[in-house]
């Protein structure tokens, strides 16, 4: 097995790196204050190509796998977390109509994702132009795992509305919504897939979803790691650097270790996923261990705890790979069913 990119790889992160390093910076502690975000940044990260990689080039995408993809996120969630979250999830939604839409669906919106048109969503809910929309369809299937089918909603479909939440702990560049459907009427042709077969289809959808998730995962918290090493060196206590002290020293080296290790089993759950094998228990196992946050922040003692420091932020925004898509808990559940083949 060999682990090391190749140079289109190596290109295609060298490049997500310098687009963030030259566009996030400046802008990263304004968004997650006033939980906004400047949509010019996702229009040029859509004409230079980093959304949806992973779309096929007869859709307009650069016809990539979700390795690439996970590439991706991981450089931008290494540089900022909220804008990086706000960019990679604007075609959060096509891997179901890549899995499962009609040749007339997939035609229809995975060319706007690509060239900057349109979000899917649901995170992005206020401002995707389409919905995927998980729904109880079938209520009266006696297996729960019958009830549900996935349908795609225009949002300029009447009885669409969206609700901007506020206040989340992190990630507060993303655009985060509550929505409702009132009385909204679509043509069965947006049905995606079968009617009934939703949930078989979202645990299809999941296994490549998280893989991006497991790669945010590993970015925040090699950001975390960039900024403990940079402040051990830089804060002296007792008129020597902190990273003299063996305790902190030993911080690092955890971080660094599991940053490595979270990095590897992603790398190989997303390059199985490429070639068409599934590993559900690898791509959990993937998406709950990269944490370093925690100990970055501890190594920066007290002003870890303020605003002026990224890594206040990085802390707040690591909490978030751990619920979404997949609580750990649940992951770790999927883990042991392997294990004791439940
Ligand atoms: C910022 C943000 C963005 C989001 N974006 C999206 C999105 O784009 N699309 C979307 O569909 N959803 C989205 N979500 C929703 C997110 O996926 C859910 O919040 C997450 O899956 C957890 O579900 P829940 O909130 O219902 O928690 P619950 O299911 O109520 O879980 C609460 C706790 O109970 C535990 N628990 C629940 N069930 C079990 C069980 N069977 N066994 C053991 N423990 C269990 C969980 O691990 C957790 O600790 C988003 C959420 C946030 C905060």
């Amino acid at each position: 097995m060999d682990f090391r990119l190749n140079k289109e790889q190596k290109d295609i992160r060298r490049a997500a790196r310098e687009f963030a390093l030259g566009e996030f910076p400046d802008r990263a502690q304004e968004f997650d204050r006033e939980e906004t975000f400047d949509l010019d940044i996702w229009r040029k990260a859509c004409d230079l190509g980093f959304i949806g990689v992973f779309i096929d080039e007869e859709y307009g995408g650069a016809g990539y796998g979700y390795f690439e993809h996970s590439l991706i996120s991981e450089e931008f969630w290494t540089v900022d977390p909220g804008i990086g979250q706000s960019l990679t999830s604007a075609s959060f939604g096509s891997e179901i109509l890549l899995l499962y839409g009609t040749e007339e669906q997939k035609q229809l919106v995975l060319p706007q994702i690509v060239e900057g048109k349109a979000m899917i969503a649901t995170t992005n809910g206020n401002l995707a132009k389409y919905v995927v929309l998980f729904a109880l369809t079938n209520p009266e299937q006696p297996s729960r795992h019958d009830r549900h089918s996935f349908i795609l909603v225009p949002t300029d479909s009447a009885g669409y509305e969206s609700n901007k939440l506020r206040g989340k702990l992190g990630i507060r560049a993303s655009d985060t919504a509550e929505l409702s459907f009132s009385d909204l009427r679509v043509p069965l042709a947006n049905l995606i897939g079968e009617e009934g077969e939703g949930f078989k289809e979202l645990m299809a959808f999941f296994n490549r979803t998280r893989l991006h998730v497991c790669a945010q995962g590993v970015g925040v918290a090699r950001a975390a790691l960039e900024e403990g090493v940079k402040y051990a060196k830089e804060r002296h206590q007792f008129g020597v650097p902190l990273a003299s002290f063996q305790t902190i020293q030993f911080k690092l080296a955890e971080m660094a270790t599991r940053v490595r290790a979270a990095r590897n089993l992603y790398y190989e759950a997303a390059w199985l996923v490429d070639q068409g094998t599934i590993d559900h228990s690898l791509i959990s196992m993937a998406k709950w261990y990269a944490k370093c946050a925690d100990e970055a922040l501890q190594i920066h003692g007290g002003y870890g705890y303020l605003d002026e420091y990224k890594v206040q932020r990085l802390y707040r925004d690591a909490k978030i790979v751990e619920i979404y898509e997949g609580a750990k808990e649940i992951e770790k559940a999927i883990i042991a069913k392997s294990l004791l083949g439940q």
